[in-house]
Formats: structure tokens, sequence, C-alpha cells
């Protein structure tokens, strides 16, 4: 029963496409694409630890700081959430159990968009501590 369900629901790794239950991937493009996506992370998981350790420590630094100096405060912040952003679209590697549940081309997709909203929530801080302390 367990069996026959797992046969169902087994899913490409890549696209989440249902394959049968010899396979792993439903075509040699995303065979190709999940390899390059292994190996981009490989390479560059050390530099998007690096980027998001300063990015996750400047924001409460930031905060902290805006009791002391707002501009420098409020800008440090918008900066750290706005690097995590770029850093987290260019180098989207997602946690293993959004990859496991959602496969690597959602996964990817919804990191993007963490990261995007991590960009629009800097540049919103950003805009508004112009306008507030000039
Ligand atoms: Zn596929």
């Amino acid at each position: 029963m367990i069996d026959e369900e797992n046969r169902k629901m087994k899913k490409c790794d890549y696209c989440a496409k249902e394959i049968s239950y010899y396979e792993q991937y439903c075509d040699e493009e995303c065979e190709k694409k999940a390899l390059d996506f292994y190996s981009l992370r490989e390479k560059y998981t050390k530099v998007f630890s690096i980027i998001n350790v300063i990015g996750v420590f400047g924001v409460p630094v930031g905060l902290f700081l805006s009791a002391i100096d707002a501009v420098i405060g409020f800008s440090l912040t918008a900066f750290s959430l706005m690097l995590i952003g770029i850093t987290v679209i260019v180098l989207p590697f997602p946690v293993e159990n959004m990859i496991s549940s959602m496969k690597i081309k959602k996964a990817v997709f919804v990191t993007r968009l963490i990261g995007l909203g991590f960009i629009v929530l800097g540049a919103a801080l950003f805009v508004l501590r112009i306008l507030i302390f000039k």
C-alpha cells in the first residue's frame, strides 16, 4: 500500500514532474540542471554563508546603532537586508527540506522570491530613513 503510494508520488528531483519509480529525473535536461545546481552550491556555499552571516549580524547591529545615530543605524540595517537579498538571488541555495519537498526548481524560485522580499524591505527602510532622518 505504502509502496504503491510511493510509486505514484515519485517526482523528478529537478522539476517535480511525476516520473516512474526507477528514474531520478524526467529527462537529461533536468538532470543537467540539477547537477549544475549541486556543483554551483558546492562551489559557493562558503561565500554564501559568509555573506549571509555578515548580513544577519548587520541587521541587529544596525538597529542597535540607530538608537545612537539613526542615519548610520538605519542605513546599515537597510544595507544588510539588501545584501542578504542580493546574495540569495545570485546564489539561491534553499535549505535541504525545501529541496526535498518542493524539488530544486521550485525551491530555487521560492528562495529567490524571499531574496526579493529582503531587497524590497531593505529598500523601503532606506527610503524611510531618507524621508524621516535627513
Ligand atoms: Zn524534470
